[in-house]
């Protein structure tokens, strides 16, 4: 790191509080709850610091009511470079729910200071990584009275349960939005403090089967007459893969493209941690023993097919012989760049009805397409310098294992998107005991401070 570097004077104070702030309204989007409330007070928090700032809505006559939590929209326009480049930051404030509430030790809306860590529901997740970016342009704002680009923020309220609502504020508010380059909401930083920028997002097809057999439940005497809808579920599920996780539905792999010999490279090159990895989940061996790189290509670029849930008859204590009524799977499938989630969802149907299973019902619950930036852009290699300079090296992703609404973001705004941020790989985002590293919130605020001065900088 340069000296230069170390004299980013970022309100490290102003940082803790305002995210203590954030954290003490339990926005937590699958109970409704205190949504408008939290948008409200981000609208105040950007207005202190000087940011243009406003609360965007779906339809007109759903103000004030709670349908769709509003998005806050904020802009500062560079005075002394109007028509430069612009930047979007896109993050979410609302959370996930805190429970089990017993496992905390802390109270989970609290931000109790502890040491190095702050914690709470939010932490890392999302509030810690919006409060970096507020805090970059605080600091331009502050000590240079003027931002060398163009800012804009979408912050949005429906993260945690699926961003159904992100594809119609990006279309309904086109133009605000509109943006050379997008700074996803998340990053993770690893065991060895370097930055993981991520360039990719999975998509996602969630689908639930339901098997209907009698009209109740009945005595499993019966079993000899009445058709078990639970083995009409497992045959059906059992045509789908094979034993080594390949998906058997015809024409399912048809539009993955191979990876390039430069994408290859960057694979390759990604650390990952296997004994660490199979001792933090307690497993012995990864599907099809898979290895090195394969491992890691897996996580990249592979499509999967996979049980969440499976729900038929009785599952107390003891026996209980019954034919059940009905049976019932969830899947979730995970794609990969070029897979039309409607079109895979099709697929499926035919692979059902020419199995024979044309009587289970079949449910689309969510999907999305993967996004994902090439390699080559421009601005990766901007975004990684940038980090480079504050955290000494960086790691580059081709694309993260989950799935977001980044297809979204770069089919509608035609802007790449890239994922940097301060959230420490083992914060516990999700669970009990979230927190967020304060070093690392402060070295986040610094790297979006260099990524804004390296895009005007690269720009010129
Ligand atoms: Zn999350």
């Amino acid at each position: 790191m340069s000296s230069n570097n170390l004299t980013i004077d970022i309100d490290t104070h102003g940082l803790i509080t305002d995210l203590q702030k954030l954290i003490k309204i339990p926005s937590v989007s699958a109970r409704k709850q205190n949504l408008e409330e939290c948008a409200k007070e981000i609208v105040e928090m950007m207005k202190r610091i000087g940011i243009k700032a406003e609360l965007l809505y779906l339809e007109r006559e759903q103000k004030n009511s709670t349908i769709i939590p509003p998005v806050v929209y904020g802009e500062v326009k560079s005075k002394s470079n109007p028509n430069g480049k612009t930047l979007l930051f896109y993050n979410h404030y609302d959370v996930q729910p805190e429970e089990p509430i017993d496992l905390w030790d802390f109270g989970p809306f609290e931000g109790k200071i502890d040491g190095n860590l702050i914690y709470g529901r939010g932490a890392s997740d999302d509030k810690g990584e919006l409060v970096t970016r507020l805090k970059a342009i605080e600091y331009f704002l502050k000590n240079r009275g003027d931002v060398p680009i163009n800012i804009k923020f979408l912050v949005e309220g429906e993260e945690e349960i699926g961003s159904n609502n992100i594809s119609n504020y990006l279309k309904k508010y086109k133009e605000k939005f509109e943006a050379d380059i997008v700074i996803w909401e998340f990053g993770y930083i690893d065991q060895k403090l370097k930055p993981i920028i991520s360039l990719g997002m999975k998509g996602l097809l969630y689908v639930e089967l339901t098997a209907q057999g009698a009209s109740r439940d009945v005595h499993s005497s019966l079993a000899v007459l009445i058709e078990n809808p639970a083995w009409r579920i497992v045959k059906a599920l059992s045509t789908m893969v094979n034993e080594k996780g390949r998906i058997l539905i015809k024409d399912w792999y048809k539009e993955v493209k191979k990876l390039s010999n430069e994408e290859n490279k960057v694979v390759n090159s990604e650390p990952f941690d296997e004994d660490g990895f199979k001792k933090e989940y307690g497993i012995s061996k990864f599907i099809n023993n898979l290895k090195g790189k394969g491992v890691k290509k897996a996580l990249i670029c592979e499509p999967t097919c996979n049980i969440s849930g499976l729900y038929s008859g009785y599952s107390g204590p003891g026996a209980k012989t019954i034919t059940p009524s009905k049976a019932m799977a969830k899947i979730d499938f995970r794609l990969v760049p070029n897979m039309d989630p409607a079109v895979q969802f099709k697929r499926l149907e035919n692979h059902l009805k020419e199995n024979g299973f044309e009587d289970i019902k079949i449910t689309k619950i969510h999907g999305e397409a993967a996004g994902r930036t090439e390699l080559n852009n421009r601005y990766v290699k901007v975004i990684q310098n940038s980090a480079n300079e504050i955290f000494g090296d960086s790691i580059i992703s081709i694309s993260s294992a989950g799935t977001g609404p980044m297809f979204d973001f770069i089919d509608l705004l035609k802007a790449p998107c890239i994922s940097i941020g301060g959230t420490y790989i083992f914060s516990r985002i999700h669970s009990p005991n979230e927190y967020a590293r304060i070093d690392l919130l402060e070295k986040t605020t610094r790297c979006m401070i260099k990524i804004i001065d390296n895009i005007s900088i690269s720009s010129l």
